[in-house]
């Protein structure tokens, strides 16, 4: 990664007036994705007509840097599929150098994750996440409408050759579809020595009678897990909303993500710009605030910091999903989940 690390941190300059602080960003690189998920885009991504442009890269340099001098630190590189981006490598080496990012991440559905990799770290990628709804190949065909399981995992195999730090697996929990795979995904941890998050299924503006269908809460993992003897691990300063555990008994961590639970949106600590430069403050909020405008120059990194800052301290205390509201959010490939 790139030699600017400080060696104190500073707290981030970006807090809302709920006392959070946001020191992790989720860069969407492209609406795009070529997989077809049934609970996000099950007849595959359309282009909608008038959309505007993919943020460029000098675009992305200029907002990335302006985040980082307010104190945050962390990228992910997220989508649609991030890896689709022609320029996917370079936008991950231009925010790799910028001074004060410290971690740089990437989403991805693992396309093409074998043969690419060693690229990925080469252009400074240090985490990787990659999707895996089901450990049964023809249940991985009909949940995402790709028959490449075996791919996945030989993805999986080429990011550790690649030195890739952190790799973790998402699994979107589905009830009725992969839930009695429970056990299953918990030995490949274990086996594997990973670290998976299990995602309770999102209600979006497409998906409610899927979600009414799927929805499964996190706690039956949870439940499992502390079954297991499995070590709740307390949360760390900075860290994210997910719930964390340890296995006890050897390697594997599992991770959930309950976006329906109790007080879940008190630990945000992230912020979202698609990928055309809209700034959302919340995964399920309006439309998302357009930064492209203060994104066409050096000299307006002042105005954009500025910006930023003010329209941070507005952001809300919690999503409305409760309420059945999922804001103006059609389906998770639109922000970058
Ligand atoms: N294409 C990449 C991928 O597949 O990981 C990145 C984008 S995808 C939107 C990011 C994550 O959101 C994936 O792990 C995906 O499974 C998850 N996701 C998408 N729609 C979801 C929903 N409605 N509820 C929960 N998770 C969802």
């Amino acid at each position: 990664m790139n030699g600017t690390v400080p060696l104190v941190k500073s707290p981030s300059r970006l807090q809302d007036g709920h006392g959070r602080r946001f020191e992790y960003l989720r860069l969407s690189l492209t609406d795009v994705c070529n997989f077809r998920c049934s609970y996000c885009l099950p007849d595959g991504y359309r282009k909608a007509t008038g959309v505007p442009s993919n943020l460029t890269v000098d675009e992305i340099r200029r907002l990335v840097s302006a985040f980082a001098e307010l104190g945050l630190w962390k990228v992910r590189l997220t989508g649609g599929e991030p890896t689709l981006r022609p320029e996917f490598l370079e936008i991950a080496a231009a925010v790799s150098v910028i001074s004060g990012v410290r971690k740089i991440a990437v989403t991805t559905n693992g396309y093409r994750l074998a043969e690419r990799a060693q690229s990925y770290a080469d252009a400074g990628i240090d985490a990787i996440n990659i999707s895996m709804d089901s450990l049964k190949p023809d249940r991985f065909h009909a949940i995402t409408g790709h028959d490449r399981l075996d791919e996945i995992l030989r993805g999986i195999d080429a990011c550790r050759a690649a030195d890739i730090r952190s790799i973790k697996l998402n699994s979107v929990l589905l009830k009725g579809l992969n839930d009695d795979e429970l056990d299953d995904f918990i030995a490949f941890v274990i086996e594997h020595d990973l670290s998976l998050r299990f995602i309770e299924v999102m209600r979006t503006n497409d998906n409610p009678d899927y979600f009414a269908a799927h929805h499964l809460a996190g706690a039956t993992v949870a439940d499992r897990l502390d079954g297991l003897g499995w070590q709740w691990q307390t949360r760390q300063a900075g860290a994210g909303p997910a719930i964390d555990y340890a296995n006890p008994h050897g390697p594997g961590r599992i991770g959930i993500i309950a976006p329906y639970s109790k007080d879940f949106c008190a630990s945000c600590n992230r912020l979202r710009v698609s990928a055309t430069g809209k700034l959302h403050l919340c995964l399920f909020g309006d439309a998302g605030i357009d930064l492209r405008p203060l994104l066409q120059w050096d000299d307006q990194r002042e105005a954009l910091v500025e910006r930023l800052q003010r329209l941070v301290a507005t952001k809300a205390p919690a999503h409305l999903l409760h309420q059945g509201n999922s804001g103006a959010t059609p389906h998770l490939a639109s922000i970058g989940g």
